[in-house]
């Protein structure tokens, strides 16, 4: 019988799923992505708490000489590792480096996130979407309002507009009232008395 024969997913390594996770738990906790001495136990990797700041040293000159230290010269000074970076996307790629982590004593594993943790964030940003929904939907009916009452306004300004008109049509164009008022209309007609 060949190798041919043989049904295909005997092909494939088959994998115990409780030692696979408990290796995989093991791992985390240990940094053994240096291949140089002994397994260090290290940190997990952490979000940044503070901005990166890219340019505030932008547009400026300063003169450096051979003394200058090297956190005053060009470019992006890293405090932590004591290196200068020529550029900004260097400098991130450098910050979220492994060298850079590992002096800030941590590796590069992360958390790894339980599913109530993960529902957890879901479920904050779900409300978090609806709280801005709600402030949209406030905003929005306050502005509608405000349409509303200035439509009205309008409304009335004209009808007031239109009242005065006919009021003037009918002082100019009744000629009894003309009459009673002691003046024609501007026909240019004398003065009856
Ligand atoms: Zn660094």
């Amino acid at each position: 019988m060949s190798a041919y024969d043989a049904p295909v997913s005997d092909h494939r390594r088959k994998w115990d799923k409780d030692e696979y996770e408990q290796l995989a738990r093991e791992r985390l906790l240990v940094d053994d992505d240096d291949d140089s001495g002994p397994p260090v136990k290290r940190e997990l990797l952490k979000p940044r708490e503070y901005k990166v700041d890219l340019d505030s040293k932008l547009g400026k000159s300063v003169v450096i000489t051979k003394t200058t230290p090297a956190s005053q010269q060009g470019g992006y000074y890293c405090n932590v590792c004591d290196c200068v970076v020529k550029d900004s996307i260097n400098f991130l790629d450098h910050i979220n480096g492994k060298k850079h982590q590992r002096n800030l004593g941590m590796s590069m594993k992360i958390e790894r996130s339980s599913l109530d943790q993960v529902r957890q964030r879901f479920e904050m940003n779900k409300k978090k979407k609806e709280e801005k929904k709600k402030e949209y939907d406030i905003e929005e009916r306050l502005k509608e309002i405000k349409e509303e009452e200035e439509k009205v306004k309008a409304h009335k300004k004209e009808k007031r507009k239109e009242r005065k008109r006919k009021a003037d049509d009918s002082e100019d164009g009744d000629p009894d009232m003309a009459a009673l008022m002691g003046f024609s209309g501007f026909g240019g007609s004398k003065k009856s008395n």
